[in-house]
């Protein structure tokens, strides 16, 4: 999106890393890694290419504006509310010492997106309904980065869809930091599916992460029944121990959050559930560990992502005891990991000999295709003749690590 800003101005828009008059860097500050991982990067710029303007802008530069004050060649730095703006700052002729701040209150305020029509599609487009978040999970800098929770107009979602949907994307993803709460005028997360899934251009509609307690059960129930609405759902877990729940700040137990995902999987067909689970929260006793590793075990869990404990400035998580020693957590991540590959690799399984609509996206070697399923398998296809953003009908042949060996059936596109 900020990327089309430019194109629309004027400017080239050229692969990272090439030299370039101006270099934005979006920044995330998820954890401490991503942190680091900006301020490397800018180096890295700096270092290759010393002319170029460097604006940061996002979640680390709205929060970690100090620490970025201090990189030398940093010329601006723009927060989250105005960082889609950034360009109206590179391009403004007043002067101010570098680098330059600019950082706005996030207020609660509905928004709308000046979106333009972008780029060739090459794949799905996300669609942005809702920013912020007011749920205060004990180990998140989220809502310290993003704000309060607030939510897209209706009326500007839908512009969007159409206007991408006639771009020539067939898949749309609904985003945003927590779009279960959305809630615009009298309209909520469902009103917004529901809008989206009656514009009859559009071929698919993927839900991305969700929290657990925002999923009306109404959805789950047209999920079951639409061609439309991807049978795909990642719903954030964090941990299988309720003590650990209650110190996360987190607004279920694990008996409902399991109750919740056997219920979704018995009612939609060939769903895939995902979710995130955290390794090493402070109080994580061996005990607790293994709960986290028997819900992903023996639920209907198809993959986790699995995040390493790191303390955020800020958060509540910092002043708990008994922290968790950085080897063992290491251990632990590394645990999930492996049990997250398990499972994947088991539900891509249970597909062999099926069809599957694949949308493909982009070449992993010359002549062969890798795309998703409606329900999130990914999956190569050899063929040459294919292109990008194709809708194809494939059975699954085999499976090998994460990817599913598809052969083309025939083009859904041209169904
Ligand atoms: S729901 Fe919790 S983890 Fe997710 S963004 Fe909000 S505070 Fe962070």
């Amino acid at each position: 999106m900020i990327g089309n800003t430019f194109r629309q101005s004027g400017y080239e828009l050229v692969e990272f890393g090439q030299a370039a008059d101006v270099c934005v860097i979006n920044s995330c500050t998820v954890t401490e890694q991503a942190d680091s991982k900006c301020r490397q990067l800018v180096r890295q710029v700096l270092r290759k290419n010393p002319a170029t303007f460097v604006a940061v802008v996002g979640c680390y530069a709205q929060i970690g504006s100090a620490a970025l004050q201090k990189i030398a060649g940093i010329d601006l730095i723009v927060g989250t509310q105005d960082k889609l703006r950034v360009i109206e700052y590179i391009d403004d002729p007043i002067k101010l010492p570098e680098p330059r701040v600019i950082k706005t209150s996030m207020t609660k305020a509905p928004f709308t997106i000046a979106a333009g029509a972008g780029a060739a599609p090459t794949t799905r487009a996300n669609l942005k309904i809702q920013d912020g978040c007011d749920f205060m999970c004990s180990f998140c800098v989220i809502p310290f980065a993003r704000g309060r929770a607030r939510s897209r107009a209706l009326g500007d979602i839908q512009r969007e869809a159409l206007q991408l949907i006639d771009a020539g994307h067939q898949e749309l993803v609904l985003t945003g930091v927590n779009i279960g709460t959305y809630q615009f005028e009298d309209k909520k997360f469902f009103d917004v599916v529901k809008m989206l899934l009656a514009i009859p251009e559009l071929k698919r509609l993927r839900i991305s992460s969700i929290e657990p307690t925002t999923i009306p059960n109404e959805l789950i129930a047209l999920m079951a029944d639409s061609e439309v609405l991807c049978p795909h759902l990642h719903i954030p877990v964090q941990s299988g121990d309720d003590h650990i729940l209650a110190g996360m700040k987190r607004l279920y137990t694990t008996a409902e959050y399991l109750q919740f995902i056997e219920y979704a999987a018995a009612r939609v067909p060939d769903v895939l559930i995902g979710t995130d689970l955290m390794s090493g929260f402070p109080g994580e006793s061996e005990a607790a560990f293994r709960a986290s590793c028997d819900l992903l075990k023996n639920s209907p869990l198809a993959y986790a992502h699995v995040f390493t404990f790191s303390e955020r400035g800020g958060t509540a998580a910092t002043r708990l005891k008994n922290k968790v020693a950085p080897p063992i957590k290491k251990i632990r991540s590394a645990e999930l990991h492996r049990l997250s590959e398990a499972k994947k690799f088991d539900f891509y399984k249970r597909f062999l000999g099926r069809q599957l609509r694949v949308l493909t996206e982009e070449q992993s070697t010359p002549g062969h295709w890798l795309g998703f399923s409606d329900n999130y398998i990914k999956v190569a296809i050899p063929c040459e003749k294919l292109s990008p953003n194709s809708l194809v009908r494939v059975r699954l042949a085999s499976v090998a690590g994460d990817t599913g060996i598809g052969e083309i059936v025939k083009a859904a596109s041209v169904e």
